[in-house]
């Protein structure tokens, strides 16, 4: 199983979108983006995702060094139109422009829509955690055939529309990030799971006839089937919300059937974001957080396992994946096999 060392995997990373069209400073910051997202442990928004990008740069469902547009301009609101661009990039920049504002006035309405993939939305709330900002980010996820149903129902209607918190850290509490989809598993890891030959969880699947399944395969080979909602009726209703969030009020739409679908991925992403220190004090809020961080950690486990703040998973595989980044060999081949048709060998 080969395990990469993550510079010489973003630089593969990078040279390979170079190679399919995108300028340097795009294809730093999608590998950087992809690259990240492996050694948090989302192998599912991380460099695989190099071979639905890839395809979708040459069907045009994806544009290589695509602008952004500001379609909204007012104090503390913005918005940003990424006409299918590279997500990572677009987003990035809809963050960045959204810091000031926050900065400005204590608060920020971001709109970013219109974006192929914007990857793993922990990415912006870490972004704004380290601008010193709270972070809500709403997502819905266009252009892609449906694949979540609803509770209650056998056919897929959403995306796996997720929603993320970010708090930064204050005295004794580190980062809090909670960055979750609505389904019960992110598509993503069916992927991962269906090329490694693995079962997932029994129930995170139901097949065409709406039977609760552990095969991946229902999202990968017809007659397709749909991933279940998280937590039942609660996170139907997450999903919903984050379509009238996410789609509707970015002006980006919903996954309505009236909106074209051309098989890429487009994300709209609502985002709030807040300075805590217009709210209460420094102070204030290091003891508070301390105190309640303390609280929840150190109550008595259940099991063997102790409780760890959301975020928690994240650091602790970055930290053990720094040296190396695992592939399994079917992941790791077609990433091998993409990157050729480009002219890039990635076991050189
Ligand atoms: P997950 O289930 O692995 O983790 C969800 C959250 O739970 C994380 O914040 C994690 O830190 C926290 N967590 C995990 N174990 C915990 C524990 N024991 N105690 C406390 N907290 C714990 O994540 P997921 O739902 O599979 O999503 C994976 C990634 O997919 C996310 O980064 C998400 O942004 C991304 N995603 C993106 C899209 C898109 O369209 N761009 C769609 C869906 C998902």
């Amino acid at each position: 199983m080969p395990n990469i060392a993550p510079d010489h995997l973003e630089n593969l990373v990078q040279q390979t979108l170079i190679a399919a069209g995108s300028h340097p400073e795009e294809a730093a910051i999608v590998a950087d983006h992809l690259v990240r997202a492996n050694l948090a442990g989302h192998d599912s928004h991380g460099v695989g995702m190099l071979t639905n990008y890839l395809p979708g740069l040459q069907s045009g469902v994806l544009k290589a060094n695509q602008p952004h547009e500001i379609y909204m301009d007012a104090g503390p609101l913005l918005g940003i139109d990424g006409g299918r661009g590279f997500g990572q990039r677009i987003a990035k920049e809809s963050m960045d422009l959204g810091i000031a504002r926050a900065r400005e006035h204590g608060l920020a309405l971001i709109g970013t829509r219109r974006c192929h993939h914007i990857g793993r939305i922990g990415t912006y709330a870490e972004q704004c955690s380290a601008a010193g900002l709270i972070s809500l980010h709403f997502v819905n996820v266009q252009d892609h055939r449906p694949l979540v149903a609803a509770f209650r129902g056998k056919e897929a209607v959403f995306g796996t529309n997720p929603i993320c918190f970010g708090m930064p850290s204050q005295g004794d509490a580190p980062d809090i990030l909670l960055d979750m989809a609505t389904s019960q598993i992110a598509l993503g890891k069916t992927r991962v799971a269906f090329l490694g030959g693995k079962p997932v969880p029994q129930g995170a699947v139901i097949d065409h006839q709406g039977q609760l399944s552990d095969q991946p395969s229902v999202m990968w080979q017809e007659p397709f089937g749909a991933l279940t909602p998280l937590a039942d009726h609660k996170g139907y209703g997450l999903a919903l919300m984050c379509e009238i969030l996410g789609g509707v009020m970015t002006g980006g739409g919903s996954i309505a059937p009236h909106h074209e679908r051309l098989g890429g991925i487009v994300n709209n992403m609502l985002s709030i974001l807040i300075d805590p220190k217009r709210l209460v004090t420094a102070d204030y809020l290091a003891q508070e957080l301390s105190e309640l961080v303390n609280f929840v950690t150190h109550s008595a486990p259940a099991g063997s396992l102790p409780v760890i703040l959301p975020g928690e998973p994240e650091r602790q595989t970055h930290q053990a994946r720094t040296p190396g980044i695992p592939f399994d060999d079917g992941n790791w081949d077609s990433l091998v096999q993409a990157a050729a048709t480009l002219g890039v060998d990635w076991n050189a």
